[in-house]
């Protein structure tokens, strides 16, 4: 049978798994993404009529736009089935509103591409949701228009062809500034001293026990002289238990993943940066070959802030904890998880599509990252319908005179959700305490006095980063690894061994901004930005109200800015072997170098080089730092006529593989 209807979707992928599950009178293309946005090389919003926007098709998307035009051709109905978000609203209403003008065209939305939830959707077809469209206009716009005035600022003080956005700015601010508290942080002494005890009747177990009080007061130690008098002070002591609290306490299993706690769990127990997290969530949700008729998509939508569950896969999630597990690992009532105050009702958390879909019997249908993935997801979920894991916690006060030690430990009574999920691996149980009675008299083994040094705050990674832009409102679900991924690739920061370190351009960038534009790089400015253009979506916010009350006193910035920026000269103590001046750093394109001070009179420049030799055989040059659109590479000191290039200086470690895999 000929074609009916046309489906039109964002990927490939999606394409082929949806065209299977609605049988032969669907015609499902991809559009490959967006094909019409604001033009590259201009601003493309009129500013004095409303802040409209002038979108064209995007270079080298006519030939697929065309193609759309020609599959429509004579179809019946015509169906936009592209992401159940903003960003997929926006590119459904574009395709609409520039290729089907004359032609009704309906929306279709789902969370999960399997057979069951596609024709559900398909019978809910609906219109496009304007002021979803008008969200994503408007953040649209409001990105354009800052990339738009910053980006020349930094071309005038630094160097041509650096950009600035306004959420990955004040992301950037956040690492710079961790950075700088780094570099001002000087490290404290400080001693601890713990006591290896031991019940003096049988079974004699030995237990540690931590120095916290002397007199009453904190115990501060500070160097070792203090830290060996009060060991020899202990020494002739006795060691007397002054008090036992015993407590059981419950620990819950976390929700089910959203988009920023799934970013973070993912580094943190597989190491995945956000980036690959992302792509390879978008595989399992795409649809993937299992063995059985169709494709199916194994996980619910990856792009979420809402941690609701359907109830049918409650249902199931339930029935399947209790055959699997028993009835002791089953609460009475589903648990419910706090949606956030702003996240999208309609949205669901990330889930397996099909609980019976175990992560074992699929092994031979993943590759090894599909395959971890899923199964983190999917004991993810399990577990959070579980009940919680119990512990005895049991804290024991030692007095030794003056000297007051204390020991903690927790046994696990019952392991609940822990079955399937643990948390961190560290929480499991470390110091045994044995039974112990108050006023029992304990043998002391051994001191232990240990020096350490206070440390300084850590820099982010991947995990920590998406935490705290979530926390502090910056960023969606859609965008905290593209934000990521940008710094890496403008050079900005680098993702050194998992944690980011900002570069010099960076710091540079950063310093700028924050100078000329204090309210475009304050948090709590771009949280509200941020919540306003949410509103937008729900209808209570006006598009052109919220550009407007942003453009005046941002352009008056951008003025004043114009008018005082100037170019950096940074000296140096180098001499120029052409003419005997003084050189200067100057950044081009390609990354900084030295310049003859008396340019251009004298043309005279020389790279600065890593000191680490060209690896190629016979060819003699140095490394130098090098930046392109791809972001930052080594490159040699005689290019073009060698043309190595490497993401690390030879000879340095690349375990980290997994993480610098940025592609
Ligand atoms: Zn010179
Ligand atoms: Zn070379």
């Amino acid at each position: 049978m000929k074609d009916k209807h046309l489906v039109i979707v964002e990927s490939p992928t999606k394409a082929k798994t949806i065209s299977k599950i609605l049988g032969s009178e669907y015609e499902v293309v991809s559009s490959m993404g967006h094909l019409i946005d604001l033009p590259q090389k201009e601003l493309g919003v009129d500013i004095e009529k409303d802040f409209t926007p002038s979108y064209v098709t995007i270079p080298g998307r006519q030939k697929i736009l065309t193609a759309l035009k020609k599959d429509a051709k004579e179809k019946d109905k015509i169906f936009v089935a592209t992401d159940p978000d903003r960003e997929g609203e926006a590119i459904g209403w574009q395709i609409k509103e520039n290729i089907f003008k004359k032609k009704k065209v309906q929306r279709v939305v789902f969370h999960e591409i399997t057979p069951a939830a596609i024709k559900e959707a398909f019978k809910h077809a609906r219109d496009f949701d304007e002021n979803m469209v008008e969200a994503q206009a408007g953040r649209r716009i409001l990105d354009r228009i800052v990339g738009y005035f910053l980006s020349p600022l930094l071309w005038k003080k630094i160097v041509r062809g650096l950009s600035a956005g306004r959420v990955q700015s004040v992301a950037l601010k956040i690492i710079v500034e961790r950075e700088k508290q780094i570099q001002a942080f000087l490290p404290q002494e400080y001693w601890e001293i713990e006591a290896e005890l031991q019940k003096s009747a049988k079974p004699a177990s030995p237990f540690l026990a931590k120095l916290e009080k002397i007199a009453e007061k904190k115990a501060e130690i500070k160097n070792k002289e203090d830290a060996d008098r009060i060991v020899n002070d202990l020494q002739e002591k006795k060691f007397v238990i002054s008090d036992i609290t015993q407590k059981e306490k419950n620990r819950y299993p976390d929700a089910p993943f959203i988009t920023s706690t799934l970013q973070q769990e993912s580094f943190n127990k597989l190491r995945y940066n956000a980036t690959k997290t992302m792509i390879i969530a978008q595989q399992l949700y795409e649809g993937i070959d299992i063995g059985e008729e169709n494709p199916v998509g194994l996980i619910t939508y990856m792009r979420t802030d809402s941690p609701r569950v359907a109830p049918e896969a409650i249902k199931e999630v339930r029935g399947h904890i209790s055959k699997k597990y028993g009835k002791k690992y089953l609460p009475e009532t589903p648990n419910v998880y706090k949606v956030k105050k702003l996240a999208q009702e309609a949205h669901e958390a990330i889930r397996p599509t099909a609980v019976e879909h175990a992560p074992e019997s699929l092994e031979k249908f993943l590759s090894p990252e599909q395959y971890k993935l899923y199964e983190l997801i999917y004991n993810r979920f399990v577990a959070s319908q579980m009940t919680p894991a119990r512990f005895l916690t049991t804290t024991v006060d030692i007095l030794a005179d003056k000297y007051l030690f204390s020991a903690s430990g927790s046994t696990m009574i019952f392991e609940g959700f822990t079955a399937v999920y643990e948390k961190n691996a560290e929480e499991k149980e470390k110091n045994k305490i044995p039974e112990l009675e108050k006023n029992e008299v304990l043998n002391l083994l051994k001191l232990d006095p240990s020096q350490h040094f206070t440390k300084p705050p850590p820099r982010y990674s991947d995990s920590s980063l998406v935490k705290a832009l979530e926390e502090e409102g910056i960023g969606r679900p859609s965008t905290y690894a593209p934000i990521i991924q940008t710094l890496i690739l403008r050079d900005y920061i680098r993702r050194i061994k998992g944690y980011f370190n900002p570069t010099e351009l960076g710091f540079k960038v950063c310093d700028l901004l924050v100078e000329y534009f204090p309210k475009i790089m304050d948090l709590k400015f771009t949280a509200q930005m941020e919540e306003e253009l949410d509103e937008i979506e729900e209808g209570k916010f006006d598009r052109v109200k919220v550009l407007k009350e942003f453009y005046q006193p941002f352009k008056e910035s951008v003025d004043f800015a114009q008018a005082n920026i100037k170019k950096e000269v940074v000296t140096t103590n180098e001499i120029c072997d052409k003419c005997g001046k003084p050189m200067i750093i100057k950044w081009g394109r390609r990354g900084k170098f030295l310049s003859c001070s008396d340019f251009p009179t004298c043309k005279n420049s020389k790279s600065i080089t890593s000191g680490v030799k060209c690896p190629e055989p016979n060819c003699g040059g140095e490394l130098i730092e090098r930046r392109s659109k791809r972001g930052f590479f080594y490159g040699c000191s005689n290019f073009p006529k060698c043309r190595f290039t490497s993401k690390d200086l030879p000879g340095e470690k690349k375990a980290e593989k997994s993480l610098e895999n940025e592609e």
